[in-house]
């Protein structure tokens, strides 16, 4: 199962959070945000790069 490492800012410390914690994913031109329900009870937005997903589609095309 995916984790994403993050660091909390509300608690101040690292959390790790899993992917069925995903709130949504807002894809961008150079990256994907991922919105992530902590914790601690809030929202936190991380940015993921999109390198392999360029490389799949590359091969793909
Ligand atoms: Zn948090």
């Amino acid at each position: 199962m995916p984790m994403f490492f993050i660091h909390c800012p509300t608690a101040d410390r690292d959390e790790l959070i899993s992917d069925t914690r995903i709130v949504r994913l807002i894809n961008r031109p150079n990256d994907i945000a991922v919105v992530l329900a902590c914790f601690c009870g809030k929202n936190h937005v991380i940015r993921t790069g999109r390198k392999h997903l360029d490389l799949v589609e590359a091969h793909a095309a």
